[in-house]
C-alpha cells in the first residue's frame, strides 16, 4: 500500500468506491486523514463497508483535496454537483494516481495510454523491465488500484495505465517516458466530441519530465498529427507502427520488429502476442524499455517470455490438437476482429448483450468461421447477421456453447474454439473476467 503522509490530519473527500475509491480510503485511513467517503450507488457504498458522508451536503471550505474516481462523469455530459461544489470551494479535484505521483515523486513513472492495448502494453512493459531486474510495479486503470501498489525503493519504476478521464484528474504526474499507442472514436459522449477526447490524450505529453521520450503510434491519423506536433515543439519523439516500415522508429510491418529498420526479433514467434493490434503493443512496450535504457536484444529475449493477459485472446488449452481462446474481453466487433483475423478455421461463441451496430460490420470475416455458437439477449440480432453466411447454434448458455463447440470440432486438429463474444457480460455474468473464468473452467472440465 502507499502512504499520503503529506494528508495526515486533513479532511479528503472520496468520490466513488470502487475498487480504485476503496482502496484510496484504505491508504488515506492509514495515513492520518480524515476521509469523507461517498459513492452515489448505494450497493457500491455498502460493499465498500465504510461510514459515507453524503458529499451533496458537505461544506467544501473545510476539505483539502477531492479524489475523484475516473469513472463517474464530472464535466461532461453535464457536470456532477459535487465536483461542481468542491470547484466552486477551490478544492483541487484528482485521481489516486496523483497521489501515487505525489507519494512517490522520485520513483520513475513510465505511462501507457491509448484507445485499445493499454493493459497489454502495460503488463508487457511492466514484464520487460522485471526481466531486466528493475524494481517495478504495475497498475492505474487496469489491475492494481494505484494506492494499492507497492510501495517501491527510490529507483522503482511504476508502469501505470492511464484512461483518458485519469488523464484530466494528475495535476502532479512527471512522467519519465509515456506513450500514445492509438485513438480510435471512443467515449466521445463524455468528453464532448473527437476533439475532446483527442485534446484529453494528448494531455499525456504534458506530463513528460524535461527530456524525457513520447513513444507515439502513428497508424492512426489522430496520433500521427500529435507525434508531428510534439515533434515542432522539440520534443524527443519515437514513432511506432505496425503497418509500415519507419526508418527512425520502431515498425513490426510484417512481424519482425525493426529498430530504425534494423531487424530485432520475429514477433510471430511469440504465442501471446498474436495479431498485428499487439505487434503495435509490442512495438510501445520495446521503445519505452529503449527509453528506459534496456539494451535491445534483452528486450527481445523478455518479449517471447511474456505470459499474456487473462481473457485477451488467452490460449486455455490445446485439446486433440484444437486450440480454445478466452477473449472475453472482447466485447465490441472491433476488438472481435482482432481475433478473428489470427486463425482460419475458427469455432466462434458470441453473444451476451449486444452493442450498438452488432456484429454485422465482421462479414468479411465469416468465411473464416465453421460454425458459430450464439448466447444471451443477442441470440435474436446476431441469428438474424449470420442467416445463411454462417452455419450457427443457438446455445443460450455458455455451458451448452462450450459443449456443442466441444463435440463439433473434435477431431479438426489447427482449428480453434473462441470465445469472442462481442457484447456487455450483463445479461449473464458479473464482468468481463467472470465469462472468461466461467469458460476457462468450462475448458480445462473438457481436458482428457
Ligand atoms: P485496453 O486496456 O486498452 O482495453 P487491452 O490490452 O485490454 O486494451 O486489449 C483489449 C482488446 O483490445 C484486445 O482483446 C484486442 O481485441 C484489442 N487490442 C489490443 N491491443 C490493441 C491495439 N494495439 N490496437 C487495437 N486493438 C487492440
Amino acid at each position: 500500500m502507499i502512504r499520503v503522509p503529506f494528508l495526515d490530519g486533513q479532511a479528503v473527500a472520496v468520490m466513488g468506491l470502487g475498487k480504485s475509491g476503496a482502496a484510496t480510503v484504505r491508504a488515506l485511513a492509514a495515513s492520518g486523514a480524515r476521509v469523507l467517503a461517498w459513492d452515489d450507488n448505494a450497493a457500491a457504498r455498502s460493499a465498500a463497508g465504510v461510514d459515507a458522508v453524503d458529499l451533496r451536503g458537505v461544506d467544501f471550505s473545510a476539505v483539502a483535496l477531492l479524489v475523484w474516481s475516473p469513472g463517474i462523469p464530472h464535466t461532461h455530459p453535464q457536470p456532477h454537483p459535487v465536483a461542481e461544489a468542491a470547484r466552486a470551494a477551490g478544492v483541487p479535484l484528482v485521481c489516486d494516481v496523483d497521489l501515487l505521483a505525489q507519494a512517490k515523486a522520485a520513483s520513475r513513472f513510465l505511462a501507457v495510454t491509448g484507445t485499445n492495448g493499454k493493459s497489454t502494453t502495460t503488463t508487457l512493459l511492466a514484464h520487460v523491465l522485471a526481466a531486466a531486474g528493475r524494481e517495478t510495479a504495475a497498475g492505474g486503470n487496469l489491475g492494481t488500484a494505484a494506492l494499492a501498489m507497492p510501495d517501491l525503493g527510490a529507483d522503482g519504476r511504476y508502469v501505470v495505465e492511464l484512461s483518458s478521464y485519469q488523464l484530466e484528474l494528475v495535476p502532479h504526474l512527471a512522467v519519465d517516458a509515456a506513450v500514445l499507442l492509438n485513438i480510435a472514436p471512443d467515449h466521445l459522449g463524455r468528453h464532448g466530441g473527437l476533439d475532446g477526447y483527442v485534446a484529453a490524450k494528448r494531455t499525456l505529453f504534458a506530463r513528460l519530465k524535461p527530456g524525457a521520450v513520447a513513444v507515439v503510434g502513428v497508424d492512426d491519423p489522430a496520433s500521427a498529427a500529435i507525434a508531428e506536433s510534439l515533434a515542432g515543439e522539440g520534443r524527443t519523439v519515437v514513432r511506432i507502427s505496425a503497418e509500415r516500415r519507419l526508418a527512425a522508429g520502431v515498425s513490426a510491418p510484417d512481424g519482425v520488429l525493426l529498430d530504425d529498420g534494423t531487424p530485432v526479433c520475429d514477433l510471430k514467434a511469440i504465442a501471446r502476442l498474436p495479431g498485428r493490434h499487439n505487434w503495435q503493443n509490442a512495438c510501445a512496450a520495446y521503445a519505452m524499455a529503449r527509453a528506459d535504457g534496456i539494451e535491445p536484444q534483452r528486450i527481445a529475449a523478455a518479449l517471447a517470455g511474456y505470459p499474456g493477459l487473462a481473457h485477451r485472446q488467452e490460449l486455455v488449452a490445446k485439446i486433440d490438437g484444437v486450440a480454445w481462446i478466452n477473449d472475453s474481453k472482447a466485447t465490441n466487433a472491433d476488438a472481435v476482429e482482432k481475433a478473428l483475423v489470427c486463425y482460419d478455421r475458427i469455432y466462434w461463441i458470441l453473444g451476451g448483450q449486444a452493442k450498438e451496430g452488432g456484429i454485422a460490420a465482421l462479414a468479411p470475416h465469416f468465411p473464416r468461421i465453421v460454425h458459430a455458437y450464439l448466447i444471451g439477449e443477442a441470440e435474436d440480432a446476431f441469428a438474424e447477421t449470420l442467416d445463411g453466411k454462417v452455419p450457427y447454434t443457438r446455445c443460450v448458455t455458455l455451458e451448452a456453447a462450450v459443449a456443442a463447440a466441444g463435440a463439433q470440432s473434435e477431431g479438426d486438429g489447427g482449428a480453434v474454439v473462441v470465445l469472442s463474444p462481442a457484447c456487455a457480460s450483463w445479461d449473464q455474468f458479473d464482468s468481463f473476467e467472470h465469462r472468461g473464468d466461467v469458460f476457462r473452467a468450462l475448458v480445462q472440465a473438457r481436458r482428457p
